[in-house]
């Protein structure tokens, strides 16, 4: 998140608490403007202001209803975006009005019977359709809500002359997230080299590792997965233990990417002990730890990263999964996606691809594509 005020750019996500607090203070009491840099429309930003809640006595900014009447847009990815919020909503995350993440997940009894999590926005007059709309299918709740997470605060952003701080970023997030009318903060585990893990608090564990390395103990049910800190990878921050049930009905996805984040969601039985109960792995790229979706996404990743091009990674977008682009270049306008196209020799693929194509061309957007069968180096040599 970056903005503009009284022409000084400032990223949001690099700032602490009272920084932040201050800043937001500065700009309410004197009327400052305040640009949103997510986007440019013919040069022009969308604007925000800051709010202040009496009661809580906290600030926080709110998009300008001037942007509507100008027809100023927000970013595709951009939370003051209207549809993005919607997008959310429809996933089960509520964006509350001091820009906090609210949903609810819990045990819920899938047609088969089994018991898995799901994720629900906790608005309370709601239709049972519209309740069932926001209720997230087994198994995806946790790595969308981690996604929506990591794009918070720009952790799947490259700007070469920012530092990476991906815990830092995570932290913030957490800090402004609720699940099931608690903190992420307090409940929260993002594994670190100093902070411990507490298993009698913590419900969601968040830390970086190799799928390689899980081993079975020896004599147990449990699998072994080493844990590395966000705030410094090279450093082992835990042994996380699962037992056999729950790491064989793991989320992997199919990438083929062994590096990656493992989320651990816990929750209380009814015996109010706390359970391990779903694990999912999120396949990212070692350096920046940007999560990618394949290993061809991850030779483009660190051929813009070697290269020092200022890249996003679009993890959560308006238009859903479908209009997904695989990397954003966007430092330049107009900005440019680039697709990965790993399966071109799939009719439906391609056709898919087509009306992305059509789709991000209509938006404005360059677009830059990759038939992986083809060397990389011809095909990005015009944008360098
Ligand atoms: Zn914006």
């Amino acid at each position: 998140m970056e903005w503009k005020v009284n022409n000084e750019k400032y990223d949001i996500g690099s700032l602490n608490d009272n920084e932040r607090t201050e800043l937001y203070r500065q700009c309410r009491e004197n009327k400052l403007q305040i640009e949103c840099l997510c986007q440019s429309n013919n040069n022009v930003f969308p604007k925000l202001h800051i709010k202040h809640n009496k009661n809580s006595g906290l600030f926080y900014p709110a998009n300008n209803p001037s942007n509507s009447k100008k027809s100023i847009n927000h970013s595709d990815d951009c939370i003051f975006n209207t549809y993005f919020r919607q997008h959310l909503k429809s996933k089960g995350i509520l964006l509350n009005e001091e820009g906090k993440f609210v949903c609810v997940i819990k045990r819920k009894k899938n047609a088969n019977g089994k018991t898995g999590s799901a994720a629900t926005s906790s608005l309370t007059k709601r239709s049972e359709t519209e309740q069932r709309n926001s209720v997230i299918t087994s198994q995806t709740a946790l790595r969308f809500l981690f996604l929506t997470l990591v794009q918070k605060y720009g952790v799947n952003r490259y700007i070469p002359s920012q530092q990476r701080n991906v815990h830092k970023r995570l932290y913030k997030a957490f800090c402004d997230t609720l699940i099931n009318k608690k903190e992420l903060k307090d409940i929260g585990y993002l594994a670190h080299e100093k902070y411990r893990y507490n298993y009698k608090k913590h419900q969601l564990v968040v830390g970086i590792g190799n799928r390689t390395d899980i081993e079975k103990e020896p004599g147990t049910v449990f699998y072994n997965i080493p844990l590395f800190a966000l705030n410094n990878p090279s450093e082992k921050a835990m042994d996380l233990k699962v037992p056999k049930w729950i790491y064989e009905k793991a989320t992997f996805t199919q990438a083929n990417v062994n590096f990656g984040y493992f989320l651990l969601w816990r929750d209380y039985d009814q015996q109010d002990t706390l359970r391990d109960l779903e694990l999912v792995f999120v396949p990212a790229e070692k350096e920046t730890m940007i999560p990618i979706d394949s290993s061809f996404e991850e030779i483009m990743l660190c051929h813009l990263y070697n290269k020092k091009i200022q890249f996003k990674k679009p993890l959560v977008m308006v238009d859903g999964d479908d209009y997904l682009p695989d990397f954003i270049l966007d430092q330049k306008l107009p900005h440019t996606v680039i697709e990965v196209a790993g399966l071109l020799h799939n009719e439906e693929y391609k056709t898919h691809l087509e009306l992305k194509q059509q789709h991000y061309q209509s938006k404005g957007y360059k677009y830059l594509e990759w038939d992986v069968r083809r060397d990389l180096k011809a095909v990005i040599k015009d944008i360098i």
